[in-house]
């Protein structure tokens, strides 16, 4: 039987990511995806500000710039048919350069991101299906691996990573992921064509019957994200549903109204779920893999690389001990807990938010007042300020002071007032607008 050091099940960020680092610190590793790329995946393409560094560590970020992405320079927010918000990303400490987040297309990133991986020594097989793990005394061993011929085979290692997304057979075999009860929401996705932007942001739309995000990409077009109850569009044609539920939000209309999907839309269900802790020794989760929170705050390509440089650490101290036993590999659950949870927290906080009408229109509205808030906001959302900035009870007592000053109190406004959209700086009631609520 064929063996190696580490076997990676999965050629997306957060596979391609732990096996180029684990190749370049002397590691014979070998990939499996059941694609061939170049292949798509439904994503709002929109990378943190903060995943630059590791796509500098990566050294890919010359490569993704030589195909002149997009640079998006903050987030627009609004909601429920109140004004869209302009949040800029805040300078980052000890930077002179204005910090952006990437828009660049998942076709281009992760063949980009493979490539990379073959170049340090990656053995990269495409179109193998591992459709089971082998496990010794509580250990796995290694993976079972059909080839794009059907042929079956087994390969062995002390360590599998397994980045193999959403439905990573980890998560079947050891009945690890825990979808969130009362979650029906779906992502309708598609590349669109001569969307005009009044800006280079991100904009995120909330409305009824769901929020949407969009983001402008090179050459004119828009990757538009909508996010629905599935029970919204049950029976429904889903490019129809798509486009009309869009189009029924004005601020949508003005941007989409000239432009078209260059694809049929595409579908993707029960968006987020929790991964329990790992039973077994031998293998790392990493990525979508580890669980997943709806996208409206777009960090999930920044969670992935970030996720597999943690575990690499955690590996090649295992290398160093020859210990693959789950004491030594839960080292790096600890830390990812650690670093991560606090962001989860908020984008839990956020999803309730967004539901919520009321609250959610008081607290963009105060962002546009308030820009200390929106900046520790922005920067969390965008990975670059740690989340206690914005998840820690002096966050929430402003926030819940600036809900107060709203109603006239000036206790403690900054005067911000600058952020909107210059062509929405008329009320809402003003304009044309018409939402769908
Ligand atoms: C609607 C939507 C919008 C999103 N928008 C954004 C956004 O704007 N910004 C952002 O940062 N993130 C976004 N995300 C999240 C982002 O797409 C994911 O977090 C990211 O792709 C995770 O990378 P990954 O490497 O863990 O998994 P994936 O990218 O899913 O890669 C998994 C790979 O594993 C392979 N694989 C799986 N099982 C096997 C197997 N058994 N054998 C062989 N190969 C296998 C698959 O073929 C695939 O190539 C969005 C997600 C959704 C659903």
């Amino acid at each position: 039987m064929k063996s190696t050091d580490v076997i990676v099940i999965g050629g997306g960020p957060a596979g391609c990511a732990s096996a180029i680092l684990l190749a370049e610190s002397g590691k014979r590793v070998v990939l499996f995806d059941r694609a061939r790329f170049p292949r798509d995946k439904v994503c709002g393409e929109f990378i943190s500000p903060a995943a630059d560094d590791l796509l500098t560590e990566l050294n890919v970020l010359t490569q993704i710039e030589s195909c002149s992405p997009l640079r998006l320079g903050g987030v627009a927010i609004s909601a429920y048919g109140g004004p869209e918000v302009l949040c800029p990303y805040p300078a980052q400490a000890g930077c002179r350069e204005p910090v952006t987040s990437l828009s660049f297309e998942r076709l281009q990133l992760d063949q980009i991101f493979i490539d990379r991986a073959k170049a340090v020594g990656v053995e990269v097989m495409e179109e193998h299906h591992v459709y089971d793990l082998t496990l010794e005394n509580g250990q796995v061993t290694g993976v079972k691996v059909r080839d794009p011929e059907k042929h079956e085979f087994e390969m062995e290692a002390p360590l599998v990573i397994d980045a193999g997304g959403r439905n990573a057979i980890s998560l079947r075999k050891f009945k690890l992921r825990k979808d969130e009860k009362g979650n029906h929401k779906i992502a309708l996705a598609a590349h669109w064509q001569e969307a005009r932007f009044a800006q280079k942001f991100c904009y995120m739309h909330i409305s009824r019957p769901g929020y949407s995000g969009m983001s402008p990409t090179a050459g004119g077009g828009a990757n538009v994200v909508l996010v629905v109850d599935h029970r919204v569009i049950k029976g429904k044609n889903l490019d129809e549903a798509y486009r009309d539920i869009l189009m029924s939000n004005a601020r949508r209309r003005k941007f989409l109204k000239d432009a078209r999907p260059r694809e049929k839309v595409r579908a993707i269900d029960s968006l987020a779920f929790r991964v329990e802790p790992l039973p077994v020794g031998g293998l790392m989760l990493v990525g979508d893999a580890m669980g997943f929170i709806d996208p409206f705050t777009g960090e999930g390509i920044y969670l992935a690389l970030r996720s597999a440089r943690l575990a690499v650490d955690s590996a090649l101290k295992a290398f160093t001990l020859g210990d693959f036993t789950r004491r030594v590999l839960a080292e790096y659950e600890d830390r990812r807990h650690r670093e991560f949870n606090k962001k989860f927290i908020l984008c839990r906080a956020l999803q309730f938010l967004i539901a919520n009408r009321f609250l959610c229109k008081k607290t963009v509205s105060l962002l546009e007042r308030r820009r200390d808030l929106a900046d520790a906001l922005v920067g969390v959302i965008g990975d670059y300020l740690p989340p206690g900035k914005v998840v820690s009870s002096a966050f929430l007592i402003k926030l819940v002071m600036g809900f107060f000053d709203a109603e006239g109190k000036g206790m403690l406004s900054e005067g911000c007032g600058q952020n909107r959209t210059p062509e929405l700086k008329q009320t809402p009631a003003s304009t044309d607008i018409q939402e769908l609520e």
